[in-house]
């Protein structure tokens, strides 16, 4: 998954990039990109990864191997570059390579996933598995989810390696499997299960979430992600004895789920501003004016105030920031056309902002419908994680990095909508932070879709950034 949500942003862009409220976003500018040779070898690393197939058919082994012989040539021991895959698995591979540093302080971890969403050629105007320039951009399916930062990251290891160098801490980095399928064998859990020794860390680092959004080719604000919202999709059923349409009776069982399900759409969520997204309030901000701003600020107050919050959630992107949120999405009940309906579902799926949980959701829900006899159940496990506070100390050397590269844009804390490995790293309590390298189009997002592409000075600027990142981040703290 690689989301690029910037929420605030979804207004700019309704209200056009040249409308767009508050002080004009930075223009780019000339940041700074490697030298040629680097530039070079991670066009190279990229073309070879685009041009391995690595969708869920696949497998991800291949390019796992591919990455691991670069790392092994450019001078990594073979024993700091593992290739692993679990047995039941053999085509899900990760690489897990480690710059070995001083050891002056508890390793940090970059995760990548190397698999990417299935593409087929008779959709695209070019061949997703061929690395095509073209108008200044980069094509091929995974050049913005998420190879082009697995080949940042691989050149940042190779030019670290070649200038000897040498961290204060270690800087691991997993090249993982299956991350876009949801599938069994999703390599940061795995490795996190099974070989916990060799990816322990104090910090994760993640590019498949965060970054900076470009408007109309300027650039808005880099989000720095600190958390997520977790999916859990509940099933609303009701039952009825039936009977013949001939002589309805009072009971029945579309009735009573209709009128469940308008209680669930008059129903509210509690307000809940988390520390990521009060910080995220306060920095976008800048960006609006008036009373939206005025009320962003409010919000981000230490007592959020609720008249302010109201007016806000009127836009779906904040209100979504301001509270869990559940939306029925599918209905079926009936046997036929001439028979009282015996059973009648709906899907209602609901996205928590983290820190709840599901039973209270689901309890919620429950308690906003009042009916006890329409049945409220979870139709699949949902893996908890919680939201990674943003820690001030990590927080300014992030953005002491990004300002190097970018000066002057509005750097925030952010949550994504969808799922990304952090949950996993999570999941086991390991902070993580969601901070893509590449720069990409907000009003034009192709990640999963049909002719992906990056900007290629954007490519350039996102080596150099992660060669900096991995750098700044691995100093002892
Ligand atoms: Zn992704």
């Amino acid at each position: 998954m690689r989301v690029l949500v910037i929420a605030a942003s979804a207004a700019l862009m309704a209200a056009g990039a040249a409308e767009a409220k508050g002080p004009a976003p930075a223009k780019i500018t000339s940041p700074p990109v490697p030298p040629p040779v680097d530039q070079a070898l991670a066009r190279d690393l990229l073309k070879e990864l685009i041009e391995i197939n690595s969708t869920h058919a696949h497998g991800s082994t291949v390019a796992a191997e591919a990455v691991a012989k670069r790392l092994r040539e450019a001078g990594y021991a073979a024993s700091d570059v593992q290739v692993l895959a679990p047995a039941d698995h053999p085509t899900k591979g990760n690489t897990v390579v480690r710059l070995r540093g001083k050891g002056l302080g508890k390793p940090i971890l970059f995760i990548c996933h190397l698999d990417v969403v299935e593409a087929k050629p008779e959709d695209w105007t070019v061949d997703p598995f061929k690395l095509i320039e073209k108008d200044g951009f980069f094509y091929g399916r995974g050049t913005s989810d998420i190879k082009g930062d697995d080949a940042a990251l691989i050149e940042s290891l190779i030019r670290m390696k070649r200038e000897g160098f040498v961290p204060d801490r270690d800087i691991i980095v997993a090249f993982t499997a299956d991350e876009e399928a949801q599938g069994d064998a999703n390599g940061v859990d795995w490795l996190l299960k099974s070989h916990r020794d060799l990816v322990d860390a104090s910090i994760v680092f993640n590019p498949d979430s965060g970054g900076g959004g470009l408007l109309a080719g300027k650039r808005v604000s880099y989000g720095i992600q600190t958390s997520e919202k977790l999916y859990a999709t509940f099933a609303l059923d009701t039952v009825n004895r039936g009977g013949h349409s001939s002589l309805p009776r009072p009971d029945n069982a579309i009735y009573q789920l209709s009128h469940a399900l308008d209680r669930v759409e008059a129903y509210r969520f509690p307000l809940h501003v988390t520390a990521t997204n009060r910080g995220y309030l306060q920095g976008n901000a800048e960006l609006e004016s008036g009373q939206t701003r005025a009320d962003m600020l409010a919000v981000a107050a230490a007592t959020p105030d609720p008249i302010a919050a109201d007016r806000l959630a009127k836009r779906e992107d904040l209100n979504a920031l301001l509270r869990t949120t559940c939306v029925a999405t599918q209905l079926s009940g009936g046997h036929a056309e001439n028979a009282l309906p015996q059973h009648a579902q709906a899907i209602v799926q609901c996205r928590l902002i983290p820190g709840e949980t599901v039973e209270e959701t689901r309890q919620r829900l429950v308690a906003a419908i009042g009916d006890p006899e329409v049945k409220v159940s979870l139709t699949a496990p949902v893996k908890p994680s919680g939201e990674t506070v943003p820690d001030p100390k990590v927080m300014a050397r992030l953005e002491a990095t990004i300002h190097g590269m970018w000066p002057g844009v509005i750097i925030t804390p952010s949550m994504d909508a969808g799922a990304s490995d952090s949950v996993h790293s999570r999941a086991v309590g390991i902070p993580s932070y969601g901070t893509s390298s590449i720069w990409g189009d907000l009003d034009d997002v192709r990640a999963h879709g049909r002719d992906e592409r990056i900007r290629i000075p954007q490519f350039y600027e996102g080596v150099e950034f992660t060669y900096r990142l991995m750098k700044a981040m691995s100093a002892r703290e």
